[in-house]
């Protein structure tokens, strides 16, 4: 069968609450879901599973988690019944090796991958399989790994990585819409541009930015799953920007499309 090298997709996926909601960027999140080439299965790196080593969902069928509190009953009845794919989960663990990657039959499909999917195939029919992100690694680990994943590509699994470039919940703003403070948009700007310049390096070493990456970054498990989509993109990628904005005063809903 004839396989069409897959793009790779990062999704600021901002507050659980856009699975239930029509906006600006689940309507993009939508279309891309009906433009892209349709993925034989997905593989996705989602900020929500972010654990000591690296495991890949490897059960036939997985659960629908709904790892959030105090939120509408409407959003814990949501329910993803994508099949998973032992299958992929394998060709995971030996593009990975000889990095020990635990075939895991506990985990499912959080809402970091979930409330993406339901806008972009909300049919549900492609199997997916999730990678956990290794809490101990530096930045150019995941990177690496994505260098690693893209291999996967070329076999119609598109790589997404699920989390947002500035994410900190202790800052949010419940009373704004859109907009946010200067280290937000100064941080969510210098990653976009280092995105456009195809400047992994500087993507990889976001702490030089300082002040700016402190704020937006005050831990690493919602910029980490962007690694991946990177590493596996590749260095001559060419990058488009399906929808921007800073969401809450502190969460960028930054989407970055690499083909
Ligand atoms: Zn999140």
């Amino acid at each position: 069968m004839e396989t069409q090298r897959m793009p790779t997709l990062f999704i600021g996926h901002g507050s659980p609450m856009n699975a239930l909601e029509i906006n600006s960027h689940t309507s993009a999140w939508r279309a891309m879901g009906e433009s892209l080439p349709t993925p034989r299965a997905i593989l996705a790196v989602s900020a929500h599973w972010y654990m000591d080593g690296t495991a890949v969902t490897a059960m036939e069928q997985s659960r629908t988690i709904h790892d959030f509190y105090g939120f509408p009953p409407e959003l814990f009845a949501q329910n993803y019944p994508a099949p998973g794919s032992p299958d992929v989960a394998q060709r995971v663990q030996q593009v990975l090796q000889p990095l020990p990657v635990l075939a895991d039959q506990q985990w499912g499909l959080d809402h970091g991958t979930w409330s993406v999917l339901l806008h972009l195939y909300p049919q549900a029919q492609i199997p997916v399989v999730q990678l956990s992100i290794d809490a101990r690694e530096p930045p150019a680990f995941h990177y690496a790994l994505g260098q690693r994943l893209a291999a996967l590509r070329d076999e119609g699994v598109l790589i997404l990585g699920s989390g947002n470039v500035v994410h900190n919940l202790r800052r949010i703003d419940w009373s704004t819409r859109g907009g946010g403070p200067s280290w937000a948009t100064e941080f969510n700007d210098y990653i976009r541009s280092a995105l456009m310049r195809n400047d992994h390096q500087a993507a990889i070493d976001y702490e030089v930015a300082g002040d700016a990456a402190r704020l937006s970054v005050p831990t690493p498990e919602h910029y980490l799953p962007l690694l991946y989509v990177l590493g596996a993109a590749g260095a001559g990628s060419q990058v488009s920007f399906p929808t921007d904005g800073i969401e809450l005063g502190s969460i960028s809903m930054l989407t970055a499309l690499c083909s």
